[in-house]
């Protein structure tokens, strides 16, 4: 298995090797975005639709003079050098060191750092398969949950209170008992044949998987709404499922310990996970 290998702007180095100053503002502040790839047989799934959100959450921030072009081949020469087939890219830009003042610097120059490492696709194939079971969590999140900022605090609180509950992933849900998202996915229901999923004006990250997945839905004549969700209403679809970049498509079959519908994945999770295996089959023949 080939070791995970980064580049530091625009160095080539092994990722234990990589050294970032103490006073780089995305340690000091998470002042700072970021992007995860899927690599399906050497080559990045969904690729465009990533640095387009990289550039998205760069302006967002007004990080400026971050050449996306350069960093795309810096992310190909990467996926080359270490021969990564099934694997994942971590790509991350802050605004660069400068002493600790809260105001942007003034000559700061960006930190462009990747990595690329092996993904072990077997636990989560497992759970595709059997299905996930997940927690509800408060979403105490800020209010710019559209940028991929590497503030991920309150995800990692709610991610470690599934674990410790032994679920996998929290379902977030905003103080008026409204759904958002999930801790590091978004989330759909099933409910009479037809998707339901938060709409992006609501506090959440416009998921690529999530977009992904409603164009498959809408090919295949599936009728998809975008409306916000309550608590409640989790139990009362057919199915509850989630979607990410590594997650792909997988069902969720116990909210809070209690099962959804039969406690078994549902048909609609399953014809999308087999629309999505079939979409990035095709990618890769093409
Ligand atoms: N929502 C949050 C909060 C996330 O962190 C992620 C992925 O990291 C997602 C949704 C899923 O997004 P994507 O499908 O682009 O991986």
């Amino acid at each position: 298995m080939p070791a995970p290998l980064a580049n530091l702007n625009g160095v080539l180095m092994p990722l234990d090797d990589v050294k970032i100053s103490a006073q780089d503002r995305g340690f000091l502040f998470g002042d700072a975005v970021y992007e995860v790839l899927r690599i399906y047989n050497g080559k990045p799934w969904l690729e465009k639709e990533h640095w387009d959100r990289l550039g998205q959450s760069l302006a967002a921030i007004r990080i400026a003079g971050v050449d996306l072009e350069r960093l795309r081949l810096r992310m190909r020469q990467t996926i080359d050098a270490g021969k990564f087939t099934e694997a994942m890219a971590y790509l991350h830009v802050t605004r660069g060191t400068a002493p600790r003042r809260h105001a942007f610097p003034k000559d700061a120059t960006p930190l462009e750092f990747l990595f690329v490492q092996e993904y072990d696709d077997g636990p989560t194939a497992k759970a595709r398969t059997v299905g996930t079971s997940v927690i509800t969590h408060p979403d105490i999140r800020w209010g710019h949950c559209d940028i991929k900022s590497t503030n991920l605090l309150a995800n990692v609180l709610a991610n470690q209170a599934a674990a410790e509950a032994g679920a996998s992933e929290a379902l977030l849900y905003l103080p008026d008992g409204t759904m958002s998202e999930a801790s590091h996915s978004s989330y759909f229901t099933a409910d009479g044949g037809a998707l339901c999923t938060t709409p992006l004006k609501a506090n959440i990250l416009p998921g690529i998987t999530r977009n992904f997945v409603i164009r498959m839905a809408q090919k295949a004549d599936i009728p998809v709404r975008e409306q916000v969700m309550r608590r409640e209403d989790l139990f009362k679809a057919d199915e509850v499922f989630l979607t990410g970049t590594t997650t792909e498509v997988c069902s969720i079959v116990k909210v809070d310990g209690k099962p959804i519908a039969d406690g078994k994945p549902g048909p609609m999770a399953q014809r999308l996970q087999e629309l999505h295996r079939k979409a990035v089959a095709e990618f890769l023949r093409a």
